[in-house]
């Protein structure tokens, strides 16, 4: 046991002793990074690089890292001299400031470092970036060093320009020597297998004036694939982004271009994405800082994508299908939406809540046609128990109306059997009384079929009825009625007939109650009970029909409420006679109400829309 504890002590002894050595290992590596610039960095595309680098930078979380930077604008200086000078400068700008990596953007400037790095920076880890496979594998010897390479191969930026002009037959290659363009220098190898069936035209390395003039005349099923130009071949110096628009100023095709800092005056291709080449060089140099060991960090490829420019696709009738899978189109022209985000925002917003009011005012609609009907439904069951109450009101009168033909059907059968008894009976006068009790019977028949039609339960139906003609029948219904109380009734019909669309027996159930209301009311007063009843026509469109009678009238206060439900001033009144007519109104599209007469008596309305 106890030889077990010495040897688990040992272990934790020898932890102890090795972890502050590997700590103080990653934190000895200073936090500071010096990146080196082959060209100006005031040029776009090392502009971009190093902010693209800087972006990443800026983001690590752990500690915060110091960025140097230099650039070496090996592009327009060259030669031991400068070189050497540039050394000293660096030697002497450095000395003080401890670095953790040096990043070299660039073959030239990676060669340069890894050159000076015994003298100037003693077994630093290296980062290089944007160096071609060929300068990679040159370099590798070198070790402690890792980074981003780059490849676009000439075939890659054929495709381009095949997606761009779909008949393409003729390539115009333009740029400096390839040799002096670290990137392109693999083309020289490329080009005889990528343009294959292509014709080419080389322009390259060529003064731009001459560069200008040529591809101005370039012919139709072609296409431009620039490089890099730096200089006008007469002394003056630009970034190939410059050159390429004072290209793309005479050029009469599109131009394929390798960097995404040539889109505009170019229709794009596979091109060089400073900022992500930035980026993948700043992930690898906080690796180094952080304490991994470079040898562990293993070389990327990266930086380049197929980007597209939208104008020029457009200038040049290209299509999104046609481009290669996976392309990024740049500078297009927002949409609606994206243009007027907020207007967008507040039109979906209201054309939303319009939906959602419109669903609410269908379903509400929906619930309104249901009421509607139940409340029909409602009406005529209680149409027919109030058409009920009122037959037996007027029970009296149909009874007379009854007995009387029935009455003289029996006397004009007892003088027939009389006459019959007689020796010489008179057949002329027999003849006669059959004919009286045959149309005693059918007056009989007919209180029947209207009592009956009165009624039956049927559901509110219009059809195209004559109002005189339903006044005149309820009128007929009630003269009974009225000689039995004592009252005069009047009927005043407008000439001619009154087309109306409705239900004949509900209107004449209106006609009634109102008649059989103002009979009631003038049950109080001795003598003088009149009842008028008059169809007017109102201003051609619709019939006005009055109830008016001799009576008290109503209490002006309660004008209002006798078409409550329920309301009653009766001792056996049940309150839904007028509540009824005016249900039975509005279903026939009128309008109902009360007055008192000037005269004396009250006066019942309606209306009724003329037929069409
Ligand atoms: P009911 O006849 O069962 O009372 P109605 O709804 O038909 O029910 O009438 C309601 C009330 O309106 C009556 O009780 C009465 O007070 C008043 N009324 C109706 N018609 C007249 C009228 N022509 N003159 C005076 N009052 C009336």
């Amino acid at each position: 046991m106890s030889g077990i504890i010495s040897f688990k002590g040992l272990i934790v002894v020898l932890f102890a002793l090795l972890a502050p050595t590997c700590l103080s290992a990653q934190q000895q590596r200073p936090h500071s990074i010096l990146v080196l610039d082959q060209s100006d960095l005031r040029g776009p595309f090392y502009y971009q690089v190093f902010a693209g680098l800087r972006d990443v930078v800026s983001k690590h979380s752990d500690r915060r890292v110091t960025l140097y930077s230099e650039s070496l604008d090996l592009s327009r200086f060259n030669g031991p001299a400068y070189e050497e000078a540039l050394k000293r400068y660096l030697k002497e700008k450095y000395q003080g400031k401890p670095l953790g990596t040096v990043v070299g953007i660039g073959a030239a400037t990676t060669e340069l470092v890894l050159k000076w790095r015994d003298e100037l920076w003693p077994g630093m880890p290296i980062v290089f970036a944007m160096i071609d496979e060929a300068d990679f594998a040159r370099l590798k010897q070198k070790s402690n060093a890792t980074g981003v390479i780059v490849k676009i191969p000439l075939a890659d930026s054929i495709q381009a320009a095949r997606a761009v002009v779909p008949d393409l037959d003729t390539v115009a290659l333009v740029g400096d020597d390839w040799n002096n363009l670290v990137i392109y220098r693999n083309w020289n190898s490329e080009i005889a297998a990528s343009t294959a069936g292509l014709k080419v035209i080389e322009i390259i390395g060529q003064k731009m004036s001459e560069i200008r003039k040529q591809v101005a005349e370039l012919p139709d099923r072609s296409a431009i694939i620039y490089s890099a130009v730096y200089s006008d071949g007469e002394d003056t110096f630009y970034p190939p982004a410059t050159a390429v628009k004072l290209i793309a100023e005479k050029a009469n095709r599109p131009i394929v271009v390798a960097a995404e800092t040539f889109l505009g005056p170019g229709i794009g291709g596979y091109v060089l994405v400073p900022s992500m080449i930035g980026a993948e060089a700043a992930k690898l140099a906080l690796r180094i800082l952080d304490g991994t060991s470079v040898s562990d960090i293993q070389p990327v490829y990266g930086g380049v994508k197929p980007i597209f420019d939208w104008p020029q696709m457009q200038r040049w009738n290209v299509g999104e299908a046609s481009l290669p899978e996976g392309s990024e189109i740049r500078f297009r022209d927002p949409t609606f939406i994206e243009k007027y985000r907020w207007q967008s925002m507040a039109i979906a917003s209201a054309i939303l809540a319009q939906a959602g009011l419109i669903m609410f005012l269908l379903h509400e609609r929906h619930l309104r046609r249901n009421a509607e009907l139940e409340s029909h439904q409602r009406m005529t069951e209680l149409a027919h128990v109030n058409r009920q109450a009122t037959t037996g009101e007027l029970s009296s009168s149909i009874a007379h109306e009854l007995n009387q033909p029935l009455g003289s059907i029996l006397t004009n059968a007892e003088t027939a059997e009389l006459i019959l008894k007689s020796d010489k009976p008179d057949l002329g006068e027999i003849r006669e009384i059959l004919a009286d009790i045959k149309r005693d019977d059918q007056r009989a028949g007919e209180v029947i079929r209207r009592l009956r039609g009165f009624l039956k339960r049927t559901p509110f139906e219009t059809r195209d009825i004559d109002l005189n003609e339903v006044m005149g029948e309820a009128f007929k219904f009630l003269s009974v009625q009225a000689s039995a109380r004592n009252v005069a009734l009047y009927l005043q019909t407008v000439p001619g007939t009154l087309r109306i669309k409705g239900d004949p027996i509900q209107l004449q159930q209106v006609i009634l109650n109102l008649v059989v209301n103002a009979m009631d009311a003038m049950a109080t007063i001795p003598y003088g009970r009149t009842v008028i009843g008059r169809t007017e026509l109102n201003d051609g469109s619709s019939v006005v029909i009055s109830i008016s009678d001799s009576g008290p009238g109503i209490p002006a206060d309660k004008l209002a409420q006798v078409f409550d439900p329920f309301f009653t001033t009766k001792d056996q009144g049940m309150g839904i006679g007028l509540s009824i007519a005016r249900t039975i109104i509005l279903a026939h599209k009128g309008q109902i109400w009360a007055e008192n007469q000037s005269g004396g008596g009250a006066a019942f309305h309606f209306t009724l829309p003329l037929a069409a």
